[in-house]
């Protein structure tokens, strides 16, 4: 028998299923070969050792048509909802490509619906996790967004960057610290391609580990969380799908360089492509 599931929000019980992807965005995810998706994951020890096989597979159907059963119906047609339709003309313009300033409050609302499709998005495998419960709880409440996150986005759209998810996982501690007792990820990077916007998003738990600082040099990204000037303006220069997928994997290159000081334990990519380049 199933274990009764609660809502990853409110902790209420009788969680409905739903489309991770909103209504309005699945006319503008295209389909991968014969409808079908690929979904992976490497784990890793150390910097470059595999700690198992690379877990492999291909789903049927569309990744548009992708559920999951993991908030009640009371969040979802609730508050959820109404992030979402805040936030659907804004994503709207952002694909559109078309020039505007992006106002804070605008900034805001983007960075709301980001947050929540990456908490929904990383309990497509829960046991590599790294939000908090506290975290999720914060957001429903109040709109907190998570401490040491930080949000870019992009214009790319060329091939699987037209429809692709891509997400990085690891957890690292200072060399000088105990091994951990359990497994939770405390660092992540969640990259999602819909039509021409591209969406980076990079959380870590640890303070001063730098990467956001990093990524602030990249001038085909715009930070729009957290914010750092009154106004973002929209659209930077279009990146190619090769400086896509290197923004991308930013994170497994820092955790791997040697000029890293933090020893990650664990580091895996999830990934739903539509298609994948060969
Ligand atoms: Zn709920």
């Amino acid at each position: 028998m199933q274990a009764r599931k609660t809502c990853i929000f409110c902790n209420s019980h009788g969680v409905t299923k739903e489309h991770v992807w909103p209504q309005w965005a699945h006319n503008l995810i295209k389909s991968g070969p014969e409808g079908s998706y690929r979904e992976e994951a490497h784990i890793f020890i150390g910097k470059t050792q595999y700690a198992e096989p690379p877990f492999r597979r291909t789903r049927p159907g569309n990744v548009k048509n992708k559920t999951l059963r993991i908030v009640c119906a009371k969040c979802n047609n609730g508050w959820m909802n109404n992030i979402e339709q805040r936030a659907r003309p804004i994503l709207q313009a952002l694909i559109a490509g078309m020039p505007f300033e992006i106002n804070p409050n605008q900034c805001q609302i983007v960075t709301e619906w980001i947050t929540m499709k990456c908490f929904i998005t990383e309990q497509s495998r829960p046991i590599e996790a790294a939000f908090l419960p506290s975290e999720r709880q914060e957001f429903m409440k109040a709109r907190s967004i998570p401490r040491g996150l930080a949000i870019y986005l992009g214009l790319c759209g060329e091939d699987s960057w037209a429809s692709a998810y891509l997400r990085h996982s690891a957890q690292i501690t200072r060399p000088s610290d105990p091994a951990p007792t359990d497994n939770r990820r405390n660092l992540q990077s969640i990259s999602i391609g819909i039509a021409d916007l591209f969406i980076s998003m990079n959380h870590c738990q640890i303070d001063h580990i730098g990467i956001h600082t990093l990524l602030d040099k990249e001038q085909q990204l715009v930070r729009i969380h957290p914010l750092n000037q009154q106004s973002v303006y929209w659209p930077p220069s279009r990146m190619t799908w090769r400086q896509a997928t290197n923004f991308a994997n930013f994170q497994d290159k820092i955790l791997k360089s040697n000029s890293v000081q933090w020893h990650p334990l664990g580091i895996d990519s999830n990934k739903d492509p539509l298609k994948n380049r060969p």
